[in-house]
């Protein structure tokens, strides 16, 4: 379909390559930069290669969030989410308010509840052993999908236990899945600028590489569009794909951008003021092609994108649509519009706007239901 368009013969022949799913980093960049008709050339051959691979199913998930605590020793210069101990507004949900919470959710039609926490200095890996244990023997069908790497890696080393033995633990309490969060751009160099005291890439990549060993699967994700070059964006889409090659265990892809209003390093002139929609549309497609069909799912967070540009996104190779998101505190602290709860026939409706067809799934992707018109 996007040979039909009038574009550059070199960059015809990368696209040609990329949806046999054969494209190096370096092309990769090149797609990066396209504008004009090379850039809907772009769009498309992530559409048609989307198609091929997943069909016209677009998928979502009924789920909850449960941030259990905004209290953290992190530094992070893009969150606006955290809040020191003293702070107006900081708070720490004891087991019995996170499980009820759960329950909630459970009882509203969500299957998988997400649980994620600041680094809150009393919390270790002990702590999050006893929230799923408690939270499974309530409701031992729901989907956990919990703690964040860099919650891993601060909760081994709070208990003093490696990395090994604190995911075994948390899988044996049931720990279904994680978030691949805390990746935001892996390249130490952006990382020392955006959040200097999080986990190093290498750290990063040893924890989800461990999780996948030991038979616990993860998203990965990427926060983009705030100090990081092109350069960046490709390199951290390539580690990925080499981890991915390697354990299989990612499920999905979910492109972050960055909200900027509330955050540190945008007030103090560090950052950008976030991406354009091209760059967006870009990150999408560009990702559709490099993963090809290593990892079929690459998510659009409405959250971040609102719901019109979400359902534009969805035409730049992605087939999900996240969450219906039960509760949702991160992403409004730094200034989104959206977040808080949809319900799922808005969701539907989106997507059958489009011309697609809706699909409940489970956080895995095994179970996934289409709904008829
Ligand atoms: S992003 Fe997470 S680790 Fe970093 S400051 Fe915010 S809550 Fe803390």
């Amino acid at each position: 379909m996007y040979n039909s368009l009038d574009i550059k013969p070199h960059i015809e022949g990368i696209l040609d390559r990329a949806i046999k799913g054969n494209i190096s980093h370096k092309e990769a960049l090149e797609l990066m930069q396209t504008t004009g008709t090379e850039f809907k050339a772009l769009i498309l051959a992530a559409d048609v290669f989307r198609e091929e691979l997943v069909g016209d199913q677009i998928t979502y998930i009924q789920n909850w969030n449960i941030n259990f605590t905004n209290i953290c020793t992190g530094n992070c210069g893009f969150c606006a989410f955290r809040k020191g101990q003293i702070d107006e507004g900081a708070y720490f949900l004891n087991i019995e308010e996170i499980v009820r919470r759960a329950r909630k959710a459970w009882e509203d039609g969500a299957v998988e509840i997400c649980i994620q926490g600041g680094l809150h200095p009393d919390v270790d890996a002990v702590f999050y052993e006893k929230i799923l244990k408690s939270v499974k023997e309530e409701i031992p069908d729901i989907h956990i999908h919990a703690f964040s790497p860099m919650e891993i890696y601060y909760g081994a080393k709070q208990s003093k236990m490696s990395l090994k033995d604190t995911l075994m633990m948390l899988k044996e309490a049931g720990l279904d899945s994680m978030p691949g969060t805390a990746a935001e751009i892996l390249n130490d160099d952006v990382r020392s600028i955006i959040c200097p005291g999080k986990l190093k890439t290498q750290e990063w990549v040893n924890v989800i590489e461990n999780a996948h060993q030991n038979g616990i699967p993860t998203t990965c994700t990427m926060m983009y569009g705030h100090v990081e070059k092109l350069e960046h964006r490709v390199e951290h889409l390539d580690l990925l794909r080499n981890i991915q090659k390697k354990t299989g265990g990612f499920t999905e892809f979910v492109p972050l951008t960055f909200m900027h209003q509330n955050t540190p390093i945008y007030q103090q002139g560090i950052s950008s003021p976030g991406t354009t929609g091209t760059e967006d549309l870009k990150l999408y497609a560009v990702s559709r092609l490099m993963f090809g069909d290593l990892l079929k799912n690459i998510q659009v967070s409405w959250v971040k994108l609102g719901f019109k540009f979400a359902q534009i996104c969805l035409t730049a190779g992605c087939n999900d649509l996240g969450g219906t998101l039960g509760e949702e505190n991160i992403s409004k602290s730094a200034g989104a519009q959206h977040g808080v709860y949809t319900p799922p026939d808005n969701l539907q409706r989106i997507i059958r706007d489009l011309g697609r067809v809706p699909a409940e799934r489970d956080t895995l992707y095994r179970d996934i239901r289409p709904l008829k018109a």
